[in-house]
């Protein structure tokens, strides 16, 4: 399929180009030491994960360790309570092992670890969640585990601390500047300029420097060609429409992916928190201009020293400054379209969907749910696959305390 000069059907072999670059956006900016790393993990990538054996491996860590293939629900109560003209279609990773997304490249970059002959994953984390996935993957492996997180951030996240030390992994403190994922991040990476002989830097989205935006898209590309599958085979056609919300993006590429070269319309839903001024939201792609950060070129939100910008939405997964460079890619060119939904129709999904259905979604994917719940008043007739990224149990305590029972 061809779509504003762009032939889809051989877009893979095409993006990233061979410098990582998706258009314009992408590129590897960082100096000059972990330049040579993410070489060493390009080169590693496209010679180890193509290799049969090593993607017969990951088949099978996906099948019998994640409980792949999720499956793929009809919201029959759902698309009835909504007029019943558009049916409501979720693919659930709330079912995969941990309860989201990320475990499908974590578990990726891990064995890939592994492969290479490494010895520990080296990772950030602000809530949490990202860290939890690697710690579970390092088990699963027996690989060293360090997750770099700030004071403030441990304090918060006092559960997903305790699992990660569970599950054997090293919480390094790092207790200098506001104490949050920004300095985490510097710290992680400075110790993996450190280490990079010995240990992988493991990115939990499609974002960073080449290779990492390539690799976690294909890694996450499982539930994409899942769904389209699974839902051919429910209903005998494609969705018309197809739902994700977008932080940093995996979830969301993984699922497109699968659709890029169908003439489905692909949405991105960006969290519009309390509003559209600077700081009340992390609607990056909406809102945000050209510009670099975390050694990438994307778009991003900006505050008056062109620095990436406080931002803020009721989903913690969700309030990063920018997004992934295919995203930014893809939004350019519109194949994908890129909206948002506020806290409050947020929230609404999320127990709009509980009731209704029986799955208590991530308040991630509560933003996915409220918008094809949009699209569903607004479209007429037709289908709306949905990309239920994560399961809500680790939401519950904070929505109960803010928003009480409703
Ligand atoms: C982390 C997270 C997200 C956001 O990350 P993406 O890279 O944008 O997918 C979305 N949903 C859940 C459940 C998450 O844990």
């Amino acid at each position: 399929m061809k779509f504003n000069g762009i032939d889809f059907d051989t877009y893979f072999n095409n993006y990233p180009d061979e410098n990582g670059y998706f258009g314009k956006y992408g590129g590897v900016y960082i100096d000059d030491k972990l330049k040579a790393a993410m070489a060493e993990i390009t080169e590693a990538y496209y010679s180890i994960c193509q290799s049969r054996k090593f993607i017969a491996e990951l088949r099978r860590i996906r099948k019998e360790f994640q409980g792949r293939p999720t499956p793929v629900t009809h919201l029959e109560r759902l698309s009835d309570a909504l007029g019943g003209k558009v049916q409501l279609y979720a693919k659930r990773e709330d079912l995969n092992h941990s309860g989201a997304n990320k475990l499908n490249h974590c578990m990726g970059e891990a064995l890939l670890a592994k492969y290479m002959g490494k010895k520990k994953v080296i990772a950030e984390t602000g809530a949490g969640q990202h860290g939890v996935a690697l710690a579970t993957a390092a088990a699963y492996f027996g690989l060293e585990c360090d997750i770099y997180m700030g004071t403030v951030d441990i304090k918060k996240q006092a559960p997903n601390v305790a699992r990660m030390k569970i599950l054997g992994a090293n919480v390094v403190e790092v207790t200098h500047g506001l104490q949050t994922l920004k300095e985490a991040v510097d710290a992680a990476f400075d110790a993996y300029s450190k280490e990079y002989k010995d240990a992988i830097y493991c990115i939990g989205s499609v974002v960073g420097p080449h290779p990492f935006p390539m690799m976690v898209r294909d890694f996450q590309s499982v539930v994409g060609i899942e769904a389209r599958e699974q839902f051919i085979g429910m209903t005998g056609e494609l969705p018309d429409a197809v739902v994700a919300c977008v932080g940093g993006g995996s979830n969301a590429m993984g699922m497109f992916s699968g659709f890029l070269n169908d003439p489905v319309d692909l949405y991105g839903v960006e969290p519009l928190g309390r509003g559209e001024k600077l700081g009340d939201h992390a609607a990056s792609l909406k809102y945000g201009e050209e510009g670099i950060m975390h050694g990438f070129n994307s778009i991003m939100l900006k505050d008056e020293n062109g620095d990436p910008a406080p931002v803020y939405s009721v989903a913690s997964g969700l309030d990063y400054p920018s997004s992934g460079p295919e995203h930014a890619f893809l939004h350019d060119l519109g194949r994908v379209k890129y909206d948002v939904v506020s806290d409050d129709e947020t929230i609404d999904a999320f127990f709009e969907l509980s009731r209704m259905e029986g799955i208590i979604p991530a308040i991630e994917s509560a933003h996915a749910v409220a918008y094809g719940m949009k699209l569903a008043k607004t479209m007429g007739k037709g289908s709306v696959l949905i990309n239920l990224s994560g399961r809500g149990d680790k939401d519950m305590d904070y929505v109960i305390e803010r928003y009480g029972i409703r």
